[in-house]
């Protein structure tokens, strides 16, 4: 028997708790003391043995001493007792589109709306709204971005609630190394602007042909050219890095303008392989190793010299060009 067909007889839009003696008995069976360290607690009820209540283990029922007026049940039938008044301080039209009526509504207090969202998307949507960090429950990355992408659905704005300094923001941005082409596309799709320029700077190493006609669409044409420019200004940055040979001395018995123009064409060839085949990505440790054996095949001191101080001076450039490795912030007054 659920929950729902025992204790709260309707537990349709907005039906208010009838059976308040059964209601208290189901307060009191709650105990999440013990079950803390995981995301929900199944507490046999006191009436029945076979009746399970899952009660998630953040949200229950006079958690941090306060008495919830509002409860939510997800679609795998978790309870969520909450305050309205917090998630109205965080977003006045929250779960708006499922009440019909803003949560200030008196009508909503000490009601169960369905929540058509499983309790792990659940979760991480309270926790956003009542400011604290869901990654207590480790939530799965696939989870976190069914969370964002549902947040429009219960009109809550992921472009107004998901930004820096936020917990959500700092846990979705923890997953940009290991998934930052997901991260980037989902902050593309909502607008999260500052979420995108941090992703962005995980992927210079990522082959943008891989990105399918989907991925694509879902990015939106402004976040999808923003990173295409990431790609292209570092490769024409490194280019231009590179295009200079090291300078030439004047000619000696030893090492006359040919010998020197032996060098040129031998730098050129090593640049060459730079530009073209590397990435935007491409690490000073890399350069080092490709320029390294131009120097060392030498036998003039002065040429010597003026590959290493030419290396040296390339490593500097790129070092600093490094440090606009991120997509370029979008004027506020054009996009937003
Ligand atoms: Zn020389």
């Amino acid at each position: 028997m659920a929950l729902s067909d025992h204790y709260l007889p309707e537990t349709d839009l907005c039906n208010q708790f009838t059976q308040q003696e059964d209601y208290r008995m189901f307060q009191t069976s709650v105990s999440p003391g013990p079950y803390l360290d995981s995301n929900f607690t199944q507490v046999p009820t006191p009436i029945e043995e076979t009746t399970v209540v899952s009660v998630s283990t953040v949200f229950f029922p006079g958690a941090n001493g306060v008495e919830a007026d509002l409860v939510l049940s997800s679609s795998d039938s978790v309870l969520f007792y909450v305050q309205s008044s917090i998630i109205i301080a965080a977003c006045d039209t929250a779960f708006r589109s499922i009440a019909n009526m803003p949560l200030s509504n008196k009508k909503l207090r000490n009601v169960i709306l369905n929540i058509p969202d499983s309790s792990e998307v659940l979760n991480i949507i309270l926790h956003m709204l009542y400011g604290t960090s869901c990654a207590q429950h480790s939530p799965a990355f696939d989870a976190l971005i069914t969370a964002v992408d549902r947040m429009p659905f219960y009109e809550i704005s992921p472009k107004a609630l998901i930004v820096p300094n936020t917990p959500l923001y700092t846990y979705l941005l923890s997953h940009a190394p290991l998934y930052p082409i997901q991260l980037y596309t989902l902050a593309g799709h909502h607008k999260l602007e500052a979420l995108a320029i941090h992703t962005s700077s995980h992927l210079l190493a990522y082959p943008l042909a891989n990105i399918t006609d989907d991925t694509a669409q879902r990015i939106g044409a402004i976040y999808l050219k923003r990173l295409m420019n990431l790609h292209v200004n570092r490769l024409n940055a490194l280019k231009e890095i590179l295009l200079l040979p090291p300078h030439p001395h004047p000619p000696t018995k030893e090492c006359g303008f040919g010998e020197q123009k032996k060098l040129t064409r031998a730098w050129a060839l090593v640049s060459a392989y730079l530009a073209w085949e590397s990435r935007p990505d491409l690490s000073t440790h890399s350069m080092q190793i490709a320029f390294g054996p131009v120097a060392e095949r030498l036998t003039c001191q002065q040429c010597k010299g003026g590959v290493n101080s030419r290396i040296k001076d390339v490593i500097v450039q790129w070092i600093s060009v490094k440090v606009s490795n991120t997509v370029y912030p979008l004027c506020a007054a054009r996009y937003s």
